[in-house]
């Protein structure tokens, strides 16, 4: 079981109130993702949740139990640490099985467990190797291990992946989803990179300044994101912000639109503008497009092979379902 509960729950260091009093709830089983930018109370408010640091004020409940006061150790809780924490004089066996030795168990119930843990991560045939003899994403695995053989309530995962190169990375992501998927145990991830929460959360948990500012599935807040915050923070490449006359004519302080959700033609359409750099990915194509009286330019979605190039002059069409509009405080309109 692994359901978290925090009520209230506050974190102060010294004068700076860094999170102010939140609620939330992390149903058994869950994939959770709490996403931000650099410096927004991320990792402190996982480091509360395991008790790596005491509450200002609050309270957190583990599967109904009061856990505010519990040192780590008895929370049932186990954190991922990035793969760079193990020990490199000691075999991935060693490795694996160290937190269990210190716990005192059994060498039958560990062997148990370990051969478990390395059957699952696919890390039996390295089992008698050294970090230093595996690669980046094998010595991560050996860490996940090493949380799998606690068998926890829930796993704690702060960047696990950022570390490691892109192609890896992507690797890395896929498995523990999998690994998820296969051990149905909590898990709660922690990352400044919304890819990452929109491709492996089941809830995801944006953050500001330590401030919730959206719980919701990945695809209820790619598509109805609470303020311009969220709107602008998941998705890639971002929404498109316009202000002034044309959200006026919406009844908007700001509208927000997906490069997605824009239609070019070459000629007729609602904003007149001018073709900058284009980004090919093969499958997709982004222009970037000035339009006369809008700020930025906006960004705008094509397929993969299409007859537009720079300085171009061409007219966008947003899709009317699916512009986001916003009042002057950055809240939606509904
Ligand atoms: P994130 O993980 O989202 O990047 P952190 O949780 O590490 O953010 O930090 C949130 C804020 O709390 C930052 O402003 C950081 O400087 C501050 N902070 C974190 N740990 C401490 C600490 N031990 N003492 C003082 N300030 C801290
Ligand atoms: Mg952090």
């Amino acid at each position: 079981m692994g359901r978290i509960t925090l009520e209230k729950v506050r974190k102060a260091f010294g004068e700076v109130e860094v999170i102010p009093p939140l609620d939330l709830t992390i149903e058994d089983g869950e994939f959770v993702v709490f996403v931000g930018p650099s410096g927004c109370g991320k990792s402190t408010l996982l480091r509360l949740i395991a008790g790596l640091e005491d509450v200002s004020g609050g309270q957190i409940s583990i599967d109904g139990q009061d856990a505010t006061e519990l040192p780590p150790a008895k929370r049932g809780l186990a954190m991922v640490f990035q793969s760079y924490a193990l020990y490199p004089h000691m075999s991935v066996r060693k490795n694996i099985a160290f937190p269990l030795k210190m716990a005192k168990l059994d060498q039958a119930e560990i062997d148990r467990r370990v051969n478990g843990a390395a059957e699952v991560l696919n890390l039996t045939d390295y089992i008698d190797r050294r970090p230093g003899q595996l690669s980046g994403g094998q010595r991560q695995r050996v860490a996940i291990g090493r949380a799998i053989v606690r068998e926890p309530a829930a796993f704690l995962f702060d960047e696990p992946l950022s570390n490691l190169d892109a192609a890896l990375r992507v690797g890395m992501r896929l498995e523990i989803s999998e690994l998820h998927k296969r051990l149905a145990t909590t898990m709660i991830y922690v990352t400044h990179d919304q890819v990452e929460a929109m491709t492996m959360a089941d809830k995801i948990v944006v953050l500001q300044a330590g401030v919730i500012e959206q719980v919701g599935s990945p695809l209820e807040l790619y598509r109805n994101p609470r303020n311009k915050f969220v709107a602008g923070f998941i998705g890639s490449p971002r929404m498109n912000f316009v202000e002034g006359p044309e959200a006026a004519k919406h009844d908007a302080a700001t509208i927000g639109i997906r490069p997605e959700h824009i239609a070019v033609s070459a000629t007729e359409g609602a904003w007149k503008g001018k073709v900058g750099v284009s980004e090919h990915l093969g499958s997709d194509t982004f222009f970037h497009v000035t339009v006369d009286g809008f700020g930025d330019p906006l960004t705008v979605r094509a397929g993969g092979e299409v007859d537009i190039h720079y300085g171009d002059t061409v007219y966008l069409t947003p899709d009317a379902e699916h512009l986001h509009r916003f009042d002057k405080d950055g809240m939606r309109l509904a």
